[in-house]
């Protein structure tokens, strides 16, 4: 059973190759661990390929499409939930296209907590503090949870999980989403309210929405004038929702108290590879990375056991979906909204 079918998967590491070979125990098809990224440059490695597995950075852009369409891939899995680095009217009529819609939130919304508790008892200066012998509690004073007002913007799979954890800590929890789901409101016990007025009173603001057109850049000097002082703003959703040199501003000002962001507007560049030994040539992350109440992840929030099961799983299930019973699911054919 489909033995024989190649599967080219891009921008591979270790990790992916642990997960994805277990998965394909069920299926046997002949996986080809790449390293490159795909991209114009990249593409030929999908020769003799059928499918073409794909992550966040990779780019199938229309002359990625032509020439995977002309070398005769027939689908493109991605192995996420986001497709914006798809161009889905190239690839109507030439490439099928699927992806994991929902690989366990609660993995994205444990960061997004872990960074709030980090960033709040500081213990990701205590940790350096410690081993130099350095026993010291000055800087390190946090606050409790317990009484404050979180905001969560986008009350969708992870936000409604982060909703609930928060509400356990005793926190009140504001809610905006123009798509509200007054059901999870009332059995969570979280309040919707205008997103000004989240702005307004959140002592801690953590963003769970899409990036579309309307939430580009929605925390920037004008918005981020409008928030607490000393505001806690937490960013696990997409880099570009942040202006980040206005993010800095407000650092740098202490209107904002702390950031913790597991993801960056110009990401691409740098996370998921090292560059320890020559340095980054990014100025605004370098600067980022200076501030003492800023913690920076590189896209980690996903990076769980359950999370690289089910993303393994879910994808080699579309793969033999679509080669064995014709029965396609997490299709994406249509064009995302603007
Ligand atoms: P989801 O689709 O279940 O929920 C998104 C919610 O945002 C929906 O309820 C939607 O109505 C709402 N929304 C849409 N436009 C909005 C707006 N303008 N303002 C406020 N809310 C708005 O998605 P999810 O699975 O909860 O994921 C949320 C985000 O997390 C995704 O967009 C993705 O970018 C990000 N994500 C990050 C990681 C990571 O590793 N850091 C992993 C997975 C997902």
């Amino acid at each position: 059973m489909g033995k024989k079918i190649v599967v080219a998967l891009f921008d591979t590491k270790p990790y992916d190759r642990e997960y994805f070979e277990a998965a394909n125990t069920r299926y046997g098809y002949d996986l080809r661990f790449l390293a490159p990224r795909l991209n114009a440059e990249t593409v030929r490695l999908a020769e003799r390929a059928l499918a073409v597995c794909i992550f966040v950075h990779d780019v199938v852009d229309r002359p990625v499409v032509e020439e995977l369409h002309h070398s005769g891939v027939r689908i493109v899995a991605l192995r996420c939930a986001g497709y914006n680095n798809v161009d889905l009217i190239a690839a109507k009529g030439r490439l099928r296209i699927v992806r994991v819609p929902a690989y366990s939130p609660a993995s994205v919304a444990e960061h997004t907590v872990a960074l709030i508790l980090s960033l709040n008892r500081k213990t990701h200066r205590a940790y350096y503090r410690v081993r130099d012998a350095n026993f010291a509690l000055q800087g390190l004073m946090g606050f409790e949870l317990h009484g404050k007002t979180a905001g969560i913007v986008g009350t969708g799979r992870i936000g409604r999980i982060v909703a609930r954890i928060l509400c356990g800590f005793g926190m009140s929890v504001l809610a905006y989403d123009p798509a509200p789901d007054p059901e999870a409101a009332r059995a969570i016990g979280f309040d919707y309210v205008p997103l000004p007025e989240l702005y307004r009173r959140s002592d801690i603001i953590s963003l769970h929405c899409p990036l579309t057109p309307e939430t580009r850049h929605m925390i920037r000097a004008e918005t981020i004038a409008r928030m607490k002082d000393g505001v806690m703003i937490i960013n696990t959703g997409r880099g570009k929702l942040i202006k980040t040199v206005d993010l800095i501003r407000g650092l740098k000002s202490r209107k904002i108290g702390a950031a913790g962001l597991d993801v960056y507007e110009e990401e691409e560049a740098y996370f998921f590879e090292d560059f320890s030994a020559g340095g980054i040539e990014d100025d605004v992350l370098a600067r980022l990375t200076t501030f003492p109440n800023v913690l920076v992840t590189a896209h980690q929030a996903f990076f769980t056991h359950e999370a690289l099961r089910a993303i393994a799983e879910t994808t080699m299930e579309n793969l033999w979906r679509f080669f064995e019973s014709d029965q396609l699911s997490y299709e994406i054919c249509a064009p995302p909204p603007d």
